[in-house]
């Protein structure tokens, strides 16, 4: 996205709820308020994306701190390896927003850029920030595919499609890992669940499950059935 609007969205004070939760959410171990980020944290990747991966917020201790999306938790541990695998992400290994890494044929974002106490946003919190969200999806022209991880992103993206017009109501969609649907404006939105370091341990979902989800995806961003 260009320079202003990530000046907009880093600036963006729309949430009292988030912003007071930023002014006071404690550093993890022996680190420092002053090594995190703790703003609203930008989507990130290749302008001419035919996806885009929309996760639910930032982590607290991950992208909440390095800046960059997916960065420094467990959810993009586990992701990371996987987009490399599956050719979106130039390194597997990632840590910090000045780390080399390059996404060729992918944006990821979030559905909420301020991290939310315990991972909840709020449906205020969600409404609010979804012209952020909005703007991004406009601002990559070779966009097809919409992955959305979990079912509050997955939601936050039928409700900017029914405000856009696009779906006539979120009932026809209902979420399930791997469901994708057809849309009016000529994009196809994929459900996946959630990369979180909980969704791992307790095998809902894997490595193998999420790579195969990408590959898919790649298929019907080429025009394939998938
Ligand atoms: S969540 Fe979005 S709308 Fe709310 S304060 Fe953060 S950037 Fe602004």
């Amino acid at each position: 996205m260009d320079a202003e609007f990530n000046r907009n969205l880093v600036g963006c004070r729309e949430c009292p709820r988030l912003v007071d939760y930023l002014r006071n959410l404690p550093p993890k171990g022996k680190r420092t308020r002053d090594e995190y980020w703790n703003r609203p944290v930008p989507g990130f990747g290749d302008p001419s994306a035919q996806v885009l991966l929309v996760g639910l917020a930032p982590g607290a201790h991950g992208a909440n701190r390095t800046g960059r999306p997916f960065t420094g938790d467990g959810a993009g541990d586990f992701m990371y390896p996987l987009l490399h695998r599956a050719g979106y992400a130039s390194q597997s290994q990632v840590s910090h927003a000045d780390d080399g890494l390059q996404l060729t044929g992918l944006y990821i974002s979030n559905a909420v850029k301020c991290v939310p106490p315990e991972n909840k946003p709020t449906a205020a919190e969600f409404t609010h920030c979804r012209p952020f969200l909005a703007r991004e999806l406009a601002g990559l022209p070779r966009l097809k595919v919409v992955l959305a991880l979990g079912q509050g992103a997955f939601t936050s993206c039928l409700r900017m499609f029914k405000a856009q017009g696009v779906i006539s109501s979120l009932g026809a969609f209902p979420f399930g890992h791997g469901v994708s649907y057809s849309l009016e404006n000529g994009l196809t939105l994929v459900a996946s669940y959630h990369t979180s370091r909980y969704n791992v341990q307790t095998g809902r979902i894997d490595e193998s499950m999420f790579l195969q989800l990408l590959q898919r995806v790649r298929r019907l961003a080429a025009g394939e059935n998938g």
